[in-house]
């Protein structure tokens, strides 16, 4: 079949091969479309596929708990799914749930273990999954729940066309593109202390950042989707200085440094598919990388505060000696560090012993290409 009027392709029987970024945005974001084949409820079965998988609301006893959405109000994790074909939705869950539900009964060492095994491309794609549904989510749901305010989705402010590069990776197992140098972006697999009496489970994303973070048991997961791996080489310093386990807060403020590196990249990479013929043979994802490698802007106290800001404000009510008002000012400013005392050093969450934290990083190639 040829190539479509959008630059989209499809195989010989039909099958979307590459999805354009105009057809992505017609018909995933702003459509009802399967968001991985791109067909309709009226060519075929439709069921409702978790934004956070089935296995993992069981395992951390998350049917009933709830996420924190953009406009503060919570929505259960049960209920949070999108529509998805019943065939694509099986073929997720086989390629994805799987495998790395398997992982997680080793907590992290079987993850840790699935990455060493395989590469960072599956549980990289599988964040990128979920951050892409939690944000294709995000346009039925509305910002203000007061109706009178408006019925304006959170999505609102999205630009849709920057999740393109998101879409064909996680699409990657459906058209059989080759994932190339420099696709994947920053991947962070970190341990977490599993016993400081808070919630098991933890989950956020910076929209502008494009960086996602699940902590699940003594996991703590982080990407950032379009750095091609620059931001966790600009937060080295950082991983370097943790010396234990991550507690809640700390592994929060982890994820909030490597989006607020990300926002200071100034010569982001860009993307591309790339195929031999009109029928998609050879699909490969490329990325095109500054040759004189990542350039970051002088640390902005502001930028870094304000990323700060929103993945702590909720936890502000708990530093000894200061006000809930006082702390969010100092998150604002990036004056108060959950992971470092006022001489730099870790601070320890007092029920771990001070070996070092287990911190995994992966390059799919350590140099950047000419
Ligand atoms: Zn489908």
């Amino acid at each position: 079949m040829p190539i479509a009027t959008d630059s989209s392709v499809h195989d010989r029987v039909g099958r979307l091969l590459y999805c354009s970024a105009d057809r992505f945005v017609a018909n995933v974001c702003e459509g009802e479309h399967c968001f991985i084949c791109d067909r309709t409820e009226r060519e075929v079965d439709f069921n409702r596929e978790h934004i956070l998988p089935n296995w993992l609301l069981r395992r951390f006893g998350l049917h009933r708990g709830s996420v924190t959405l953009p406009n503060r109000k919570l929505h259960g994790y049960g209920t949070y799914t999108i529509p998805c074909c019943v065939e694509c939705n099986n073929r997720l869950s086989k390629h994805f749930e799987t495998p790395i539900s398997e992982a997680f009964v080793g907590g992290l060492a079987g993850v840790k273990a699935m990455v060493e095994r395989e590469g960072p491309e599956r549980i990289f794609q599988w964040m990128a999954l979920i951050f892409l549904k939690m944000h294709l989510k995000d346009r039925l749901l509305r910002k203000h729940l007061d109706r009178r305010l408006g019925d304006t989705a959170i999505s609102e402010t999205y630009d849709w066309a920057t999740f393109h590069h998101l879409h064909c990776l996680i699409r990657a197992h459906h058209t059989g593109a080759a994932i190339g140098d420099y696709v994947l972006g920053s991947v962070l697999l970190v341990e977490v202390d599993p016993n400081t009496g808070d919630e098991v489970f933890d989950l956020a994303s910076v929209t502008d950042a494009f960086t996602f973070y699940m902590r699940a048991g003594d996991v703590a997961l982080y990407a950032t989707f379009n750095d091609a791996q620059a931001c966790v080489g600009a937060i080295d310093h950082v991983l370097q200085g943790i010396t234990g386990m991550l507690n809640p807060a700390q592994a929060r403020e982890l994820a909030a440094e490597l989006a607020a590196a990300n926002l200071h990249l100034t010569n982001r990479p860009t993307f591309q598919t790339l195929m031999s013929n009109p029928d998609g043979a050879d699909l490969r994802i490329v990325a095109h990388v500054p040759a004189c490698g990542p350039v970051f802007a002088d640390k902005d106290h502001d930028i870094v505060g304000f990323v700060k800001h929103f993945l702590l404000n909720h936890i502000t009510g708990t530093v000894e000696g200061r006000s809930p008002e006082e702390t969010a000012e100092l998150l604002r400013q990036n004056k108060i560090s959950f992971l470092f005392n006022n001489e730099g050093n870790f601070i320890e969450s007092g029920r771990q012993s001070d070996k070092r934290a287990s911190i995994g990083t992966w390059w799919q190639k350590s140099v950047a290409p000419g």
